[in-house]
Order: structure tokens, then C-alpha cells, then sequence
């Protein structure tokens, strides 16, 4: 699926180093990227707006930075040798590869959006049935066929079977490439959480219920991978584990929903543009799954998970690796392994996200422009510092003032280029306000703040300066 607008925010990505195609200079390599010096920001603004709300926010969550490779005993007992599939199917016409559930839910969105509800629902419901099927890849195969879904790129119908593939990243460890030397780059960072989760109990005063948070690195071989940074071979994950008392998992599977949308609609997303979907088959470890989906310019689709995994992972562990998993309650006595609420988020589509919801085009005094109205404290540059001219001492003050607030906002001195050309490039990065210096400045009447959205400009006296910068990215100003 392709849309204009999501083609013109990746080529503006580009254009102003929000993301670069990983090693373009080889004709790069499919569906991995590099963040450049604005996507870096973006990215690790979300990075520590996600910590801040989830670990210094509660006293009862502890963050953990756990290894990538992982011993692979690991891997079966999380059930992923088994079962981290995903049914796919080529069509023979464009040689494409598809997910053939994807393209079954995507008939289904479209039979909706027609107005054909009835039709949508005996789809949706055969889809189900399809998806607990013993022979699951043989019965997606004939409900496409049924269904005569075509393919997205060519229109054909002309499939192949659908097959399962298994999206780990094999690798070897060690010098030697002996038999039992083979390892995986970790397909999520959950399992890194729940083979610490002794050790966490052991060494810091958290009691049940209490969470373990990770942000850090994901690898899967995924099939499908025309979607810039919404999928991605090599991405990272934003994930919590809540481990709760049993019985008390849903309750904790309610609230840890409702945070997690809050926490979007903090981050400048309209509720408008977010809603729940429900899993129709919640993978082999969890009771209950919901996740929640933005309208990006390419349809409805998942930014986040959130998962009641039971106390399978835990058990799984207690079994492969013969140590103890259980809690001790004081309460009653007695030993328990702990349920686990697990709230898991795409940073990568989060950002994406925050692009999409971002960009906009609008005419200023009969010029159009393109603005990037990100939230401040998700902004790359939070402040454009320009002097009006390069003379009379007006680009020392604008570089004392850079260097006031360069302390603690990152901020951008320019001063080439006319005012309007140098605001036109704050705008495309998304900096929520610029600053010049013009000769009232030099006369003692301070600084013109614009601000990006409302284009109302102010003068600041220039000591107060720094405050009105904090309090405008604050929300304050
Ligand atoms: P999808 O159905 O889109 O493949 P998933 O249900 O397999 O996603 P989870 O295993 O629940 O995803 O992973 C949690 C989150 O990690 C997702 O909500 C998504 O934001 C992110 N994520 C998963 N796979 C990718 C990927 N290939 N590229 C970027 N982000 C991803």
C-alpha cells in the first residue's frame, strides 16, 4: 500500500536527515535504517519520554539493559524455535511476498470501509476459524482463494500456497563454527527481562506487583519489508513485564491499556487517530491482547502491544533451565510464579508515528511551507537562533544566547540565508520556536520569539530569555 503523503514524509526523512536507507552507497540494504542528526533526536527524545513515564514515574518499575544474544536454550523455552512464524505467500505475477494474514485483514478493512458489513463479518469470522485451524497456512490459503483477493501490486490472482517461515536471525558464536555453536539475535527484549527477573527480585526493593522496563534492539527476517521504518529487519522495542499476583492479571492488563493510550495522546497523537484492535488468535503465551493502532497515511496499524502473557514465560524458564521461578508471599505463606502484564512498543513506529502526525503544509502570507509540529518535548531542535544580519555585533549576541540555552535545550544558530528561508528550515525540523536578533536588540529591546504554530511572534527581554524557553517547552508559554 502506497499513499502520497507517506511518500512525501519519507522523502522529506531524507532530505533532512531524519533517516537514511542503511548503506545507500551499496543500494542498500531492504528494510534497515540509519537515523540521521534530526532522527537521532526525535528518537531519543521518545526514548526518554517512554523511561521517564515508565521507570522514574513508578516507584515499583526497574529498568534492566540486557544482552542481545542470549544463551539459545533460551529461544525454546520461550516457544519461539516453535512457533515465531509467519504465513506467507507470493504472488506468481509481481513476484512479491506477502503476509497472507495481513492480506486477509486488509480485505476485511476494505469490505468495512465499502459499507459491507455483513459481508466483513462472515470474512472476519471465517478468518478466525482460519487462524485455529490445525492446518492454519492451508486455510488462510483457501480463504484468500475464496475470498479472490488479489494482489496488492499487480491486481493478479495467482498465488503460491501459503508456507510458514520462521523470522529469527541465525548466527554462530565463537571462533569455531562447531554444532552446537549457533546462536539468535533476539526477536524481542522480553525474554531478557524474564531471565532477569530473579535477579532484579534479588537486588532491589520491589515487590509484587512490580515491572522490569527495556528499551534495546530487535532482529526479525520479516517478509514483507516495503514500509520504510514501520517494519524493519533490525529495530527497537520499548517493553515492560508487570508481574502481578494470579487472578489479578486482567485488572493490571486494564490499567497498563489505558496508560498506554494516555501516553500517545501525551505525545501530541489525537485520540481521533488511535484505536484498539483486539487479537482474534492472541499468540501461544498470552489470555488476553489488545493492541493499539494509529491511522497512518498507509491504513490502521499496530504501534504497541499490550499482552497478558499469563505465567507461561516464567514456567517456561522454571522448566528448561531447572531454577526457581516463584515468589515468595509473605501474606500467605506461600510460593507462586507470578502472572505478567506486558505493555511492548515499536520505538521505530513510534517515531514513524510522530513523523506522520507531524507533517503538515500550509500557506504563510502567499508562500506555502512545510511544517513538522511535533510537541516540544519530542521536537529534534527546540530553538533556531538567528541573527537578522551578519554585522553591527548582532551574530554575538544571537551566539551568547545559543550558548545560554544550549546548556540544556539542542539548539541551531544560523545565520545564512534570508530570515524567511532560515524559518522555512526550523519549520521542515520541527522547532517549535526561533529567535532573533535584530537591531531592537542591540538597543535593549530584546529578542522576536515566532512561534511555529501560531506564527505570533514576541519580544522577550534577553535575560528572560532562558525561562521562556523552558516554560514554551514545558507547555507553559
Ligand atoms: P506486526 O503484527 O506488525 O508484525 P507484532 O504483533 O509481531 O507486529 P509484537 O511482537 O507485538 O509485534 O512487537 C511489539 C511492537 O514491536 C509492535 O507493536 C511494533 O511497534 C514493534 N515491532 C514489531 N515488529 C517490528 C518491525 N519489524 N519493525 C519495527 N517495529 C516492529
Amino acid at each position: 500500500m502506497s499513499s502520497t503523503r507517506f511518500d512525501e514524509i519519507t522523502a522529506l526523512c531524507k532530505r533532512r536527515g531524519f533517516v537514511f536507507q542503511s548503506s545507500e552507497i551499496y543500494g542498500g540494504l531492504g528494510a534497515t535504517y540509519d537515523y540521521g542528526p534530526l532522527g537521532v533526536e526525535l528518537k531519543r527524545n521518545v526514548r526518554e519520554q517512554w523511561w521517564r513515564d515508565m521507570v522514574y514515574a513508578n516507584k515499583n518499575i526497574e529498568g534492566i539493559d540486557a544482552a542481545i544474544l542470549m544463551h539459545p536454550r533460551v529461544w525454546e523455552a520461550s516457544g519461539h524455535v516453535d512457533a515465531f512464524h509467519d504465513p506467507l505467500i507470493d504472488d506468481k505475477a509481481s513476484k512479491r511476498r506477502y503476509r497472507a494474514d495481513q492480506l486477509v485483514e486488509q480485505h476485511i478493512d476494505r469490505l468495512r470501509s465499502k459499507g459491507k458489513t455483513e459481508r466483513a463479518d462472515t470474512v472476519q469470522k471465517r478468518f478466525t476459524e482460519a487462524l485455529n485451524a490445525e492446518d492454519m497456512p492451508k486455510a488462510l490459503h483457501s480463504l484468500i482463494l475464496s475470498e479472490e483477493i488479489r494482489g496488492p501490486d499487480s491486481g493478479a490472482f495467482d498465488w503460491t500456497d501459503v508456507r510458514q517461515f520462521n523470522m529469527m536471525f541465525e548466527t554462530k558464536v565463537g571462533a569455531l563454527a562447531g554444532e552446537d555453536s549457533s546462536i539468535y539475535l533476539r526477536p524481542e527484549t522480553a525474554q531478557g527481562i524474564f531471565v532477569n527477573f530473579q535477579n532484579v527480585l534479588a537486588t532491589s526493593r520491589v515487590q509484587i506487583p512490580f515491572g522490569i522496563a527495556q528499551i534495546g534492539k530487535a532482529f526479525r527476517n520479516e517478509i514483507v519489508a516495503r514500509q520504510f521504518i514501520f517494519r524493519m529487519r533490525e529495530f527497537e522495542q520499548m517493553e515492560m513485564q508487570y508481574f502481578v499476583h494470579p487472578g489479578t492479571q486482567l485488572e493490571a492488563y486494564e490499567l497498563w491499556r489505558s496508560r498506554r493510550w494516555d501516553w500517545h495522546v501525551r505525545n501530541g497523537i489525537p485520540a481521533s487517530k488511535l484505536r484498539w484492535h483486539v487479537h482474534e488468535k492472541p499468540a501461544h503465551y498470552a489470555d488476553a491482547a489488545v493492541d493499539i493502532q494509529y491511522e497512518f497515511p498507509i491504513g490502521w496499524q499496530e504501534i504497541e502491544g499490550i499482552h497478558s502473557r499469563t505465567d507461561y514465560d516464567l514456567s517456561r524458564h522454571q522448566e528448561y533451565s531447572g531454577k526457581k521461578m516463584q515468589i515468595f508471599d509473605q501474606a500467605s505463606g506461600s510460593r507462586f510464579i507470578p502472572y505478567v502484564v506486558e505493555t511492548s512498543a515499536g520505538l521505530d513506529r513510534t517515531v514513524l508515528m510522530l513523523l506522520c502526525e507531524a507533517y503538515r503544509k500550509d500557506v504563510v502570507e502567499g508562500r506555502s511551507r512545510t511544517v513538522m509540529a511535533f510537541a516540544p518535548s519530542v521536537a529534534p531542535i527546540k530553538v533556531g537562533v538567528f541573527p537578522l544580519l551578519r554585522k553591527d555585533g548582532m551574530p554575538e549576541r544571537a551566539r551568547a544566547i545559543t550558548d545560554a540555552l544550549r546548556r540544556e535545550w539542542n539548539v541551531f544558530y544560523d545565520e545564512k540565508g534570508s530570515i524567511g528561508k532560515r524559518y522555512r528550515r526550523m519549520d521542515e525540523a520541527g522547532a517549535p520556536l526561533c529567535i532573533t536578533i535584530d537591531r531592537d536588540t542591540l538597543e535593549g529591546e530584546g529578542v522576536t520569539v515566532r512561534n511555529r504554530d501560531t506564527l505570533e511572534q514576541v519580544r522577550v527581554a534577553d535575560g528572560q530569555v532562558p525561562a521562556f524557553v523552558s516554560d514554551a517547552m514545558r507547555g507553559a508559554a
